[in-house]
């Protein structure tokens, strides 16, 4: 096609719809189309995919798209071909597929239907492919998520280091568009040097997320403030991240028991839950989901309004992808993540046992993500810089839209240690890393240090005069400044760049903000959470007293035995927590929304009328309900009593006990909510057995279990008694 008569707009409205090219769009899809090798960075959601599909499109032959996920290729996929009549316009091929469907993608694209071929890379590798890709006419390779070439990306795969060698084997001359979303100058240079594509044209957008706002807060009392958080954003879409799958469940049980609308993703799921939840939240039938970073690839929802990292994450990029979830609308987009030293050295501890080159890299990237955490600069401007991007922190959009901008800490001038800074690295040869240069300034050795004779010098120890962490401080402002950098190809190692040796020539000042300083924060942490445990047994004595006294009027009423209503642990924290509404007594040890509701009221009305009667502060802060540890399989036991699975069959999926079973159905019937395993019971116990114990618990003084086999004789096993004992507290106190 005539370049000069290509219409690409008329083409955009055609196959997409769309009336303008988004970005950069219509400049790659020109470079691409007149043979350039062209190399995308684009922040996601940057519109990249449509850069390639148009050109295969408008283009003779097939494009061949390499891509990661079978997901995603088969997302594409559907898309490509819901514009076209033809189902052949874009296929798949994959190991998936059997001969007859592989014979049909292969005539289809012999015969110039396939437009858009994708295949993972271990497809691509094929002998038999190779063979048949050479036999046919290919408009261009397209190389999707590009990244995954480097080992400094975040999701690098050892399949994409041989691409390069297939592309040649198939089709020397023809031209590759690579894209990605990660946009370290490393990775950068990674893919470039392994695609072999150094002359291509490059097109990087700007990754600045101008709408959302960017957050560190020290990892101290994080449930609280989850809770907190959420409330305040009832009714909006929020994700939170963490680390484990364990923690994934935890927290958003702890958010559930706290009366937040949360549910938990990850791949420990089964695809149907998992699917299920992510729907929940696409339709804003949850509003938050607790997901690890299985959770995010390919979901769209425009209006997630914020995202908080209980654990910090990986590495600079996984935060930025993961951060850039929030709001893709251009709205609101809160991010928010809690920091403390101790979870980058759990990370640090994955890391071990692993490859060498793999743990440096592993190890580089985490000190960027403390250098980031721990800085008191701008955020957007340390994070952009980061990805190879100048930030103008006063006049660039979204300048104010951190913690850091918005609370800045007082500056003070340090030009002249800028300048021994400077000169220092110059005088050890511009050969070391950050930690090697700090070490210099404050006299401290190690290995290379000596091995160097660095601490024979007479600049060693020259900067002992500051205070603890001011001179990595120092380093990684004047690095963000521009007077040093990270060499690309040595990672790490600091270089002075022209700026830099412009400022050691004629120096001036220069203004250096302390870094955060998070390091008290642990104990600070295991303060609070003493003081907490010790408050357990400091409650009020008279107001349990007078609480057992309503219980047992209640229970009269009722015809209940009191401990149906409230058991003693929830009395006591009432005693502690004084709640007067309905609200803070479901946030009552023990106490479900079930049981607040109908038991609730004469409770608050008399706690209210004590608090007043004796002037009593009330602890205002919010009261975090603690999840018994018993009750973490909730969901999933209410889920499968309904369907009445065996009790054996649920204990053993969750490598529990039976023994071990009952206690965390206790746990859940005990916070009011009801547990049906009269299916269960059935089998075991004739029916005037069931009606004795049963009988048995109406009358009793107490619940306990021990008692209960006694007054039968051992007659019952403790296992039944406490099945009807589950059935009797369902039916009675729930
Ligand atoms: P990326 O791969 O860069 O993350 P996608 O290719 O998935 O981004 O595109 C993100 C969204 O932008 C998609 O919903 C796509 O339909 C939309 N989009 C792409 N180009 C345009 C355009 N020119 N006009 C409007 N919407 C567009
Ligand atoms: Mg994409």
């Amino acid at each position: 096609m005539n370049m000069n008569e290509m219409n690409l707009h008329k083409e955009l409205k055609k196959y997409f719809g769309f009336d303008k090219f988004k970005g950069e769009q219509e400049k790659v899809i020109y470079s691409l189309l007149s043979g350039n090798d062209t190399f995308v960075l684009m922040p996601t959601g940057g519109g990249k995919s449509l850069t390639y599909q148009l050109p295969a499109l408008m283009s003779e032959g097939v494009a061949i798209i390499v891509s990661p996920l079978i997901a995603l290729m088969k997302n594409q996929v559907d898309s490509i071909r819901g514009i076209s009549e033809n189902k052949g316009i874009a296929h798949v091929l994959n190991s998936s597929l059997n001969k007859g469907e592989t014979e049909r993608v292969k005539s289809d694209i012999k015969n110039g239907v396939t437009k858009l071929l994708y295949v993972a890379p271990e497809s691509l590798t094929k002998d038999e492919n190779v063979e048949f890709f050479r036999s046919v006419k290919l408009s261009f390779f397209a190389i999707d998520e590009a990244h995954c070439i480097s080992e400094w990306g975040h999701d690098f795969r050892p399949e994409y280091r041989n691409l390069r060698a297939i592309i040649s084997k198939i089709g020397g001359n023809t031209p590759i568009i690579a894209l990605t979303a990660t946009a370290t100058p490393k990775v950068q240079e990674d893919i470039q040097k392994t695609l072999g594509m150094n002359n291509a044209t490059v097109f990087k957008a700007s990754f600045n997320r101008a709408n959302l706002f960017y957050e560190i807060r020290p990892k101290v009392n994080v449930n609280k403030e989850l809770i907190k958080f959420a409330k305040q954003n009832e009714g909006k879409s929020g994700i939170v991240y963490c680390l484990s799958r364990k923690k994934v469940e935890e927290i958003a049980q702890m958010l559930q028991v706290n009366g937040i609308n949360a549910l938990p993703y990850h791949a420990g799921l089964d695809a149907k839950t998992r699917a299920k939840h992510q729907d929940n939240f696409l339709m804003e039938d949850v509003d938050v989901i607790v997901a690890t970073i299985a959770f995010g690839m390919g979901i769209d929802k425009p209006d997630v309004r914020y995202v908080i990292h209980h654990d910090m994450p990986k590495s600079l990029e996984s935060y930025y992808q993961e951060t850039g979830r929030a709001g893709r609308d251009g709205g609101e987009g809160h991010c928010i993540s809690f920091y403390a030293y101790k979870d980058i050295e759990k990370l640090e501890k994955f890391l071990v046992g692993k490859p060498i080159a793999e743990m440096e890299v592993g190890n580089a990237l985490l000190q960027e993500v403390v250098s980031y955490a721990e800085t008191s600069i701008s955020r957007r401007k340390f994070l952009l810089h980061y990805f190879g991007e100048e930030f103008d922190e006063v006049n660039g959009d979204g300048a104010d839209m951190d913690d850091n901008t918005r609370n800045p800490k007082p500056k003070s001038e340090a030009g002249k240690d800028v300048k021994i800074l400077l000169d220092v690295i110059k005088a050890t040869n511009q050969k070391f890393k950050a930690k090697e240069i700090v070490f210099a300034l404050e006299g401290k050795t190690n290995a290379l240090i000596s091995t160097h004779k660095t601490d024979q010098k007479d600049f060693f120890g020259i900067g002992t005069h500051k205070p603890d962490k001011f001179w990595m401080a120092a380093l990684r402002q004047v690095m963000v400044a521009g007077l040093i950098k990270k060499d690309i190809e040595t990672y790490g190692v600091v270089k002075l760049t022209e700026k830099g040796e412009d400022f050691i020539a004629s120096p001036k000042s220069f203004m250096i903000i302390e870094d955060h300083n998070y390091d008290n924060i642990e104990e600070e942490e295991k303060a609070i959470s003493a003081a907490q445990k010790g408050g357990a047994t400091g409650f009020d004595k008279q107001l349990f007293k007078e609480l057992k006294e309503l219980r047992k009027k209640v229970a009269k009423q009722k015809e209940v035995p009191p401990f149906a209503i409230f058991q003693d642990p929830s009395l006591e924290d009432m005693a502690l927590q004084y709640p007067i509404t309905l609200d803070e007594m479901k946030n009552i040890f023990g106490v479900g929304e079930g049981k607040a509701k109908k038991y609730g009221k004469k409770f608050i009305d008399s706690i209210s009328k004590y608090v007043d009667d004796n002037n009593i502060t009330r602890p205002d802060d919010l009261v975090i309900k603690t999840l018994a540890n018993k009750s973490t399989n909730k969901v999933y036991i209410i889920q499968k009593t309904d369907q009445k699975f065996p009790l054996t069959d649920i204990a053993k999926d969750k490598s529990l006990s039976v023994e071990e079973l009952l206690l965390q159905m206790e746990a859940i019937i005990n916070s009011g909510t009801k547990i049906n395993i009269n299916y269960e019971i059935d089998s075991i116990l004739d029916e005037d057995q069931q009606d004795e114990i049963y009988e048995y618990f109406m009358e009793a003084e107490t619940d306990a279990i021990e008692n209960a086999v006694e007054e039968f004789d051992g007659e019952y096993t403790d296992e039944e008694i406490r099945m009807m004992r589950i059935r009797f507290m369902s039916e009675v106190a729930n």
